[in-house]
């Protein structure tokens, strides 16, 4: 039914700064993400997702928590504090070694990680040469109090990843869900650190959400998942859609490795400004369940009975950002076209992630279609999040329905009041179908399962 002349012509976008600037924009226009207390002229790299942005941020979350928790018989769920007592960060090591090197230029004042400089001699704000101070380790925590009184004895963190909240469970979790290892336990929430250069949107925030499992198992047993790891974390991104020429795995150079670490690979998308982290997966082997164990003097060990052996599970973490990953979804959905001489922006996320997955649009705005849309989107919204809009000529409204990346739009028109069926549009070919009404929500769930 479509008409042939309708068929995009797909426009070759940079991977550069302008994409980055689209997505932004677009990001701002359509309500993904606003910056954060805009009305008193914001606050520096924080960011409030809107009502589009929180839905794909939902289903970012709910995409990994299904592939991570739903669908494996070997991984259960936790949702730990963020508020945390120092102990667990002098255990950890983040109270001595959660630090960055902050080095500072003398000219402009401006503040920087000498790890990131590509120079080290020049300032990239002014351009002065050997401006910079010393390096000083500056730690990445958020420190506070808890209660009134704002005394050593309360100082409480905010928790710098979701990771800590696992290994200091890990007891509680073995006797409550009867797993043995090889078992995992996932978390996913706000993490918060005092980055010293936040940016690139939200790629570095200090307020941020983390995706992370923490996956017990026996010492033998430990490369073997490190490897498993590695593939399905990467293969995560690949189904969701993020093409293979933009993700690669990256081994860490030895001299990048953390002292406990014995093998590290990020998962990189390739960002407009270059191959960047999206994900860290990491064989950390005893390290942390060791050091808590020392520093609470509790048992955080496993006995095998069918061995008759006691043995502190190694662990392999795969660590991702929720709000990282919904920014490389969006930038690589991000798609130009040309359409009868007119640019058509479409947002190509999977169906999983697609905010809205049904818009229901009545041709005109007169009476007499509403009751029949309002019907009609009552169908669908028991099994779809759906979009509904009745303003505007309906091109306009299918190019807003693009833009926010919805797979179908239904469109109610005269001749649905007769023959009970809907016009059925396709979001990537610009295909319509009319379906009738009585299969409508099947015809849907067959195309976004
Ligand atoms: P980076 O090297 O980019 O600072 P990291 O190696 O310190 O990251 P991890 O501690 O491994 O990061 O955290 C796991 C994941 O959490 C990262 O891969 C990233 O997706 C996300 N993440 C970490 N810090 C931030 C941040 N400041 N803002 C947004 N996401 C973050």
């Amino acid at each position: 039914m479509s008409d042939p002349t309708d068929v995009p012509e797909p426009i070759d976008l940079p991977n550069d700064a302008t994409l980055m600037e689209r997505v932004v924009n677009l990001s701002k226009r359509r309500g993904f993400v606003f910056p954060s207390a805009e009305i008193y002229g914001g606050f520096r790299s924080t960011y409030d997702y809107g009502p589009i942005g929180v839905l794909l941020l939902r289903n970012v979350k709910d995409a990994w928590w299904r592939s991570m928790v739903q669908l494996r018989d070997d991984v259960v769920g936790l949702d730990a504090a963020i508020l945390s007592p120092p102990a667990i960060w002098e255990a950890s090591g983040h109270l001595s070694n959660f630090t960055d090197p902050l080095v500072d230029c003398r000219v402009c004042h401006e503040r920087f990680r000498e790890d990131q400089l590509d120079d080290r001699s020049t300032c990239p704000n002014c351009g002065a040469t050997d401006s910079f101070t010393e390096a000083r380790q500056f730690n990445l925590m958020f420190k506070t109090h808890a209660g009134p009184v704002e005394s050593d004895s309360a100082v409480a963190y905010l928790r710098p990843e979701t990771a800590q909240g696992m290994f200091v469970n890990f007891a509680n979790v073995l006797q409550t869900s009867r797993k043995k290892p090889p078992f995992g336990i996932a978390q996913m929430g706000k993490s918060f650190r005092n980055e010293i250069t936040p940016g690139n949107f939200v790629f570095r925030t200090r307020e941020f959400e983390q995706m992370e499992l923490e996956f017990f198992v026996p010492p033998d047993e430990a490369n073997r998942w490190y490897e498993y790891w590695c593939r399905t974390r990467l293969q995560w991104y690949l189904d969701l859609g993020i093409p293979e020429d933009k993700l690669r795995l990256r081994a860490h150079d030895p001299d990048e490795l953390s002292h406990y670490s014995s093998g590290t690979s990020d998962v990189e998308f390739l960002y407009p400004w270059g191959w960047g982290e999206l994900e860290g997966v990491a064989n950390r082997g005893d390290y942390d369940l060791t050091q808590h164990a020392n520093a609470s003097g509790e048992r955080l060990d496993y006995f095998d009975q069918a061995e008759n052996s006691r043995y502190t599970p190694h662990v392999i973490e795969p660590a991702a950002g929720a709000t990282r990953a919904m920014m490389a979804f969006l930038l690589a959905a991000y798609s130009e076209e040309e359409v009868r001489g007119e640019t058509r922006t479409v947002l190509r996320l999977h169906p999983r992630l697609a905010p809205y997955k049904v818009a229901v649009l009545p041709l005109s705005k007169k009476d007499t279609l509403t009751p029949l849309a309002r019907d009609v989107l009552g169908r669908l919204q028991p099994w779809f999040m759906c979009d509904y809009d009745e303003t505007q000529a309906i091109g306009r409204r299918y190019r807003r329905q693009d833009e926010l990346g919805t797979p179908y739009c239904v469109t109610v028109d005269f001749d649905s009041l007769d023959d009970h069926a809907v016009t059925v549009r396709e979001r990537d070919s610009m295909a319509q179908n009319r379906v009738a009404l009585e299969g409508l929500v099947d015809h849907l769930r067959d195309r976004l399962a």
